[in-house]
Order: C-alpha cells, then sequence, then structure tokens
C-alpha cells in the first residue's frame, strides 16, 4: 500500500526553513525557492535520460587510445600505454557485466573482478590530468577532479567526498547511466598519506583514505547530499507529488575508474636508498623526482612506508610514472601538441588584427626558460604571459599586422617592442597621412579645385585624427565642410584652382577660408599672418 509521508506542503517548508536560516545566520544568507526544472513535464515525471545505460558500449583497443594521447600528450609513453590498457581493461569488464546483467543478474552481481584504478606518479605540469581528460574525452564519459587536501575526515566545507560523485552526475547532465561509468580523479594523494617518520599516523589523513576505500570499492552513493537543504526540499517535493512512490535515489560506485596522483616527493630516494644497500653504484639522485628506471623498482610496501594504509594502495593495482619534462620535451610540446600553447597565442593575436609567427631559435630560449620554471608544461604558460603582456597590450590597435618571434625578441622583449612600437605608430602615420591626401584628391575631382596639404598640414591632421578619435575621412569632411563654396568664390576672384593649406587651415579651418576669401576681394587689406 502507497502512503504519502507526513511532510509538510513545501510552502510550510520553505517558511520553516526560510525561519531556520534566518536565526542561525542572520540576514547574511538568504533561502532561494526552488523552481521545478524545465526538464520536468506536467506530470512531474521526468524525460527520459539523454542516453540508455545500452548506449554505453565500449570499442577502444589499447592502442586506439594511445594514438588519440599522442596527439596530444607529448613523452609519457610509459605512462600513455599503461593507462590505454587499464582503461580498456576496465571497460571491456564493464561491457562484460553489463551484457551478464541481461542474461543472469545474480552472477553478474557475484562476478570478482579488481578494478583497475589507477596511481600516477608525478611531479606538477607533466601531463597528469591531461592525459585522463582525454581519456574521458576520447571514451565519452564524465570526469571529475578534486585535491585530496580538501577533504578532512568529516567532510570539507559544502560537502565531502561523496560529493565527487554527485559531480559526476552533473557532468552528465544528471544522467546517472552515463555517470556510473565516469572518471573520478584525485590530486595530492601523497598529502594524505600520514607521514612515516612521525611517531603515530596523521590521523585525518587515515580517515579520508578510509572513506576513499569505501568509493572505491562499491559503495550506494545518494544523489542527494543530506547537507543540501535544497535537493531536500525537491526530493520531499517529488515524492509528494509522486504519491509515495521513490525513484532511483542512489548511484554505484561500482564501475566509477579511480585515478590518483601525487608528486611522491620522498618516493624516490626512499627507493633508491634502499636499493643502494643492496646494490654498488645506484646513487640517490639529489633531484628527487621519480623516473621510470627507479620506478620499477617501487612495491606495495614502499607506498605503505611512505603512509598509506594497506588496504587503501592495494586498491591501486595500476601504478605508472609521468616522467619530468625536459627543455627538450616543452619545446616538441609547443611545437607537435595539439594543444599547444602556440595556438591559444596565435588565435589571442589574430582578434587584434595580428598574425604572429614564431622562430625556432626562440622557441627553444622560451623552452629553456620555462624548464627552469619547474612546473613542466606550466612553466611554458608563466613564460609566455610574462613575456607577451606588454606586446599584447601595446601592439593591440597600433596598426601592426605582422609579429614575428624571433630569439631577439625573447632576449630583449622590451626593445624589439619599443621599435614594433614605433614601426606600428609610422604605419599608422602613413596610413592616415594617405588618406588625407585621398581626400584632397577626391575634393579636386568633384570640385575642380585642388587642395594641397603641406608638412604642417597632414602632421597637424594626423595629430588631431589620433587626438579626436575620428577617422581621416571624417574629420576632413568636418574641418573643411565650407571650402568647396569657398575656395570657389576664390576661384571666381582671381582665378586661382590650387590652394595650399597649412596647420593654420587645419587648426582654425573658417579663420583660414575667410581670408582666402577677404583677400579675393582686396587683394591688399592686411591678413592675420602680416
Ligand atoms: P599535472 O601533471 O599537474 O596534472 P596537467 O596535466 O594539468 O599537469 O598539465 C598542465 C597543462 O600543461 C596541460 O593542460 C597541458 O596543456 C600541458 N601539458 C602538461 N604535460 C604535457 C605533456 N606531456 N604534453 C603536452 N602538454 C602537456
Amino acid at each position: 500500500m502507497e502512503q504519502t509521508p507526513p511532510f509538510p506542503s513545501p510552502e510550510e517548508l520553505k517558511s520553516k526553513l526560510a525561519e531556520f536560516m534566518k536565526t542561525n545566520f542572520g540576514d547574511k544568507v538568504s533561502f532561494a525557492t526552488y523552481t521545478q526544472p524545465e526538464t520536468a513535464d506536467a506530470s512531474g515525471d521526468e524525460k527520459p535520460p539523454k542516453r540508455d545505460t545500452d548506449e554505453f558500449e565500449f570499442k577502444f583497443l589499447p592502442r586506439d587510445i594511445k594514438a588519440h594521447l599522442d596527439r596530444f600528450v607529448i613523452k609519457q609513453e610509459e605512462a600513455k600505454k599503461v593507462l590505454s590498457i587499464a582503461v580498456c581493461d576496465h571497460y571491456n569488464h564493464v561491457n562484460y557485466v553489463r551484457r551478464l546483467e541481461q542474461q543472469d543478474a545474480a552472477r553478474a552481481e557475484q562476478t570478482e573482478y579488481a578494478k583497475q584504478n589507477v596511481i600516477l606518479v608525478g611531479p606538477t605540469g607533466v601531463g597528469k590530468t591531461y592525459l585522463i581528460k582525454h581519456i574521458a574525452e576520447l571514451i565519452k564519459v564524465p570526469f571529475v577532479k578534486a585535491d585530496a587536501t580538501k577533504f578532512s575526515e568529516t567532510g570539507y566545507v559544502g560537502g565531502d567526498v561523496e560529493d565527487l560523485v554527485r559531480e559526476l552526475v552533473d557532468k552528465a547532465d544528471g544522467d546517472v547511466n552515463v555517470a556510473q561509468f565516469g572518471i573520478i580523479y584525485i590530486d595530492e594523494i601523497d598529502k594524505i598519506a600520514g607521514a612515516s617518520n612521525l611517531a603515530g599516523r596523521d590521523v585525518s589523513g587515515r580517515g579520508v583514505q578510509t572513506t576513499l576505500l569505501k568509493l572505491m570499492e562499491e559503495t550506494d552513493v545518494p544523489l542527494r547530499s543530506a547537507q543540501d537543504l535544497q535537493a531536500q526540499l525537491q526530493a520531499a517535493f517529488e515524492f509528494q507529488k509522486r504519491g509515495g512512490k521513490a525513484k532511483r535515489e542512489t548511484i554505484s560506485t561500482r564501475h566509477i575508474l579511480f585515478v590518483v596522483s601525487g608528486a611522491f616527493e620522498r618516493l624516490k630516494q626512499q627507493v633508491s636508498r634502499r636499493i643502494a644497500q643492496g646494490q654498488i653504484g645506484f646513487a640517490a639522485d639529489p633531484v628527487a623526482v621519480m623516473d621510470n628506471e627507479v620506478f620499477q623498482h617501487v612495491t606495495t610496501q614502499d607506498f605503505i612506508e611512505y603512509g598509506f594504509e594497506p588496504e587503501f594502495i592495494g586498491r591501486l593495482p595500476v601504478r605508472v610514472v609521468c616522467e619530468e619534462l625536459t627543455a627538450g620535451d616543452l619545446y616538441q610540446i609547443m611545437r607537435y601538441s595539439e594543444g599547444s600553447i602556440l595556438r591559444q597565442y596565435e588565435r589571442a593575436f589574430a582578434a587584434y588584427g595580428i598574425e604572429i609567427s614564431f622562430e625556432d631559435e626562440a622557441l627553444q630560449l622560451i623552452a629553456d626558460a620555462a624548464a627552469k620554471e619547474r612546473t613542466g608544461a606550466r612553466g611554458l604558460l608563466t613564460v609566455f604571459e610574462r613575456l607577451f603582456r606588454d606586446f599584447k597590450y601595446h601592439l593591440a590597435g597600433s596598426g601592426l599586422t605582422q609579429l614575428r618571434v624571433s630569439s631577439e625578441l625573447v632576449r630583449e622583449p622590451q626593445q624589439v617592442l619599443g621599435r614594433l612600437m614605433a614601426e606600428g605608430h609610422r604605419q599608422e602615420t602613413a596610413a592616415l597621412e594617405n588618406s588625407a591626401r585621398e581626400f584632397a584628391e577626391r575634393f579636386a575631382r568633384e570640385h575642380g579645385l585642388e587642395i594641397v596639404f603641406d608638412e604642417s598640414a597632414l602632421h597637424r591632421l594626423v595629430e588631431r585624427a589620433n587626438a579626436e578619435h575620428m577617422t581621416m575621412p571624417e574629420l576632413c569632411a568636418h574641418l573643411f565642410k565650407d571650402y568647396q563654396f569657398g575656395l570657389s568664390l576664390v576661384q571666381k576672384n582671381t582665378g586661382e584652382r590650387r590652394f595650399v593649406l597649412d596647420a593654420t587651415a587645419v587648426d582654425a579651418p573658417d579663420k583660414f577660408l575667410s581670408e582666402l576669401v577677404v583677400r579675393s576681394h582686396y587683394p591688399l587689406a592686411p591678413t592675420a599672418k602680416s
């Protein structure tokens, strides 16, 4: 028998909640009302999901995924390979379980499988997120990323670890069927490892590991957070509308792929030291960035020593390194990655009508400077921003149409900028002067009267056009609007057809014209100049 639960009416609930907010938080917090989204039709039933579960069919080979990654990610060959395999294994298994579910739900439920969750070791900015993002894009599953440092045992502000799963649903436009195959990426996982060299492990780090472990194993996450009053209100409202019939309220984490990553700064020393004890000549590198060579020797025990719970690390069977990027790699990224920052700068300058191009030597210098930042490919962003900030500011609207980035520009940016600005200024001045001459030519053609701007007139015209933000034709038409009439009077009196205009004509055109007219009547009358 269906029962309507003893929920207050939405209006009652709303006013109760508003009152509660006001008493607890004062006027600082206001209470927004939930409005029914447009997806709901008149009967209160939601539209069917855009994509049905059955449409999720994974059809890639590891080499397809690797080939896709190669277009964007430079180096990291091992990581690309290992991730491609892990992703294929994971989603092939998903395919298998889903087929089995249709034949024999009980067996599908019981199928044992060690999920191919991944731990990615590597310093910042070397492509860890970039890899996962491109995999998710290729196979069309939602992807969310968070930093482990945000979590604490009791949850972080605004929610808890489970919010990540709910975020997947958001990314899938509310489609739970799609969201359940998403990828959750958690960075800075090394920061929640309890330090093993301290007495007793960091308690909150362990708590976060336990919470994450639960998600990585298999759990049902409520679609609405208990902290989210608005979502709760919506749930109550819908429940009531449906006459007490519950709809799907949870999402299972069974098929979600988890990727965790971190720099693990102490790991290389830790492992090198151990290897060195058994092997002569294997010296610990003072720069402790993990590489593939040493990583081969990393064991589960090393991660446990680093401060991870054995159960937690045990749920991350796929382990791979993203190596540090050298200046040479950064050069390759600029030249060959489809996501190269060069494209971004080409677009940015093109928006100002400037075509930017890069000389090879300049790219080498930029790569060297970026490598010194020690932030991986992020160093490129820093160097580009620093190098081109003033160029964008001063060259936009300067009249310059080409910007060739040479090694000199990278070495002496301010000098080159100064030169380009002067050049841009010259080009702009020349264009304005030409436009003034064209005005004079048109005037001659249309009225049979020749006006000639001398040097001083051209100079003032350019100054005024710039200062008054007018185009040259507009300025001339405005200044010399009475000249056709005035000059034809002069022509009648004196027969003159050619008139030379100087700066005084530009500064006070009416006065200049009336003097010409007066003099044509009274050739001996004194002029302002005499
Ligand atoms: P992290 O390793 O810290 O997750 P990201 O993957 O976020 O770093 O890299 C930051 C940006 O740098 C990426 O968005 C990408 O543009 C660029 N990048 C990083 N590594 C590579 C790489 N190996 N090949 C091409 N681009 C890269």
